[in-house]
């Protein structure tokens, strides 16, 4: 079957790519399966793109914000319409886990949702003049033409993070998608266009990281770049922008810590490790690809650890059976597969797992049997660097302390847990792990929109997205002062 050719969504019109190249799209269950083809876009379609949103933006900007939340609740009620369609395409280009899918799909729903509500607060503060006669306020102003730039792990999730936010604030966007996952992020142009959003408003070009993602963050009509994705390209992105003297924010890599304390409940933290450290295959910057147990507990959890990674099944992300699908690419596994080798030659034990599984109906994809490392150090590469795969560094720790010191030993801050029964000891590990969010007997992964995503050290920029939060990223302070005294009043002199 030939496969379908996706288009640019430009200006309100589907184009194709000005030099007419295109790329393939695969399901990496099945590497034969071409889920589409999409464009290979050039400069001329980034300007054409960045030239659409600029014209868009005076008239966006200018429609009142509780209608552009009409607009976006409509665009998440498409969402629900569409839901399990998306899904569906979702785990085909991207591999992971129905139930995932959906919950990606769901995501955005909650996002549009949330930020359709915005419309109608987007708050600024009212504060006393020290002057008589005068008033105090600060609005938000959009900050102009957005570029977002994404990852292929939470295809359809990320890319709502960015968009809903920054329209509700009177951006217009430029957005291209990861050439592993263009098609979640067409069927989410689809929607918009459905549900009603004017033309230019938002704007897709798919393509290469350095064909069409460079020119887009160098434009110099693009205000702000808000980019998903690894360490090493969000150093790239902020280079650029740093020469345009340009906004960016920039959410990156994680390598994310569960602590299990010798008080803790340890079928439940079992149950939590798994689900961080092989859910979505391991490929979410969330992902637990530590945990740190405490010395008392550390061989009975180790082995009920191993036991139960033992029942995972890998498999189509389709199969409603399967708990790990693929990896994303050939490329990704060798990555993973280089990680694994270099945990042996550094002195790790390796406990279960290790390399490709091919057996079953997984011969044809790029899957990955989960791995676990006992007796890893916590200077160890396996335990210092993302992997980004299904691949768990077993650390023992001496006391809460001594595990803190080892999670916060880290180039990243993304997320963090503990498990324990203490209420004094999940206390400590709120004020003192280093990370942008922290779960208390729960898994590292799970986040809900309502509240500030992001990390410190080297995950972010200093930038959150989801939540209000992600307002301060789309939005520029006004400060206005009204002086209705009738004479010339000077602050900080008059008395
Ligand atoms: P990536 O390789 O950095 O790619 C991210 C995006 O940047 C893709 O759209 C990519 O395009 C584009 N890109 C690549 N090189 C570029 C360049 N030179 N100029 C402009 N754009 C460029 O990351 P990924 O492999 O897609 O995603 C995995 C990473 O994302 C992991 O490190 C993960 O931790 C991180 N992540 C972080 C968060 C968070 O919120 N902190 C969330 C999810 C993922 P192509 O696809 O065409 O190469």
């Amino acid at each position: 079957m030939v496969a379908k050719s996706y288009k640019n969504f430009i200006g309100g019109e589907w184009k194709a790519s000005s030099g007419g190249e295109t790329f393939e799209n695969v399901n990496p269950a099945n590497l034969k399966e071409v889920v589409g083809r999409f464009q290979q876009s050039t400069l001329k379609d980034v300007n054409e793109a960045v030239s659409a949103a600029a014209s868009a933006l005076p008239g966006w900007k200018k429609t009142p914000a509780p209608k552009r939340g009409e607009i976006l609740f409509r665009v998440a009620e498409h969402l629900v319409k569409h839901k399990e369609a998306l899904a569906q395409d979702m785990t085909r280009e991207m591999g992971k886990v129905i139930k995932e899918t959906r919950g990606d799909v769901q995501e955005a729903i909650d996002m549009g949702y949330f930020a359709a509500g915005e419309g109608r607060r987007l708050g600024g503060e009212t504060v006393p003049s020290e002057l008589t006669d005068k008033f105090c306020m600060s609005v938000r102003m959009p900050v102009g033409v957005i570029a977002a730039i994404t990852p292929w792990n939470f295809p359809l999730a990320i890319p709502s993070w960015k968009l809903f936010p920054a329209l509700i604030a009177g951006n217009t966007v430029v957005i291209k998608p990861a050439s592993d996952t263009p098609l979640s992020v067409y069927h989410f142009m689809k929607v918009l266009e459905e549900a009603g959003l004017p033309p230019g408003v938002v704007n897709y070009v798919t393509g290469s990281g350095t064909g069409t993602g460079t020119p887009l963050l160098d434009h110099p009509k693009v205000d702000l770049v808000s980019f998903t994705g690894s360490t090493d390209t969000g150093s790239l992105v902020a280079q650029h922008c740093a020469r345009q003297m340009k906004q960016y924010s920039l959410e990156m890599g994680g390598k994310n810590a569960i602590l299990v304390m010798d008080d803790a409940d340890l079928n439940l933290a079992v149950e939590g490790v798994v689900w961080g450290a092989f859910g979505t295959t391991g490929q979410r910057c969330t992902a637990c690809s530590r945990v740190i147990v405490h010395k008392k507990i550390l061989k009975k959890f180790t082995s009920l650890l191993v036991k139960r990674t033992k029942e995972l099944k890998l498999g189509d992300g389709l199969d409603k059976k399967t708990d790990v699908g693929p990896l994303i690419n050939g490329e990704q596994r060798e990555k993973v597969n280089g990680y694994c080798k270099i945990g042996v030659d550094e002195g790790a034990q390796l406990l279960i797992g290790g390399g490709a599984h091919r057996a079953g109906g997984c011969s044809k994809g790029v899957f990955f049997k989960p791995t676990i490392f006992g007796d890893v150090a916590p200077k160890m590469r396996i335990a210092q660097e993302e992997i980004f795969g299904p691949v768990l560094s077993v650390i023992s720790c001496r006391s809460l302390d001594h595990g803190i010191k080892i999670i916060n030993d880290s180039a990243f801050g993304l997320s963090s847990s503990i498990y324990t029964q203490d209420v004094n000891r999940a206390f400590r590990a709120i004020e003192f792990l280093d990370t942008g969010i922290t779960y208390i007997n729960s898994s590292t992964i799970g986040a809900e929109i309502q509240l500030p995503f992001g990390g410190t050290k080297g995950t972010g920029n200093g930038h959150r997205e989801a939540g209000t939060a992600a307002l301060e990223t789309f939005t520029e302070w006004k400060s206005v002062y009204v002086d209705y005294s009738g004479k010339l009043q000077k602050a900080q002199i008059d008395d």
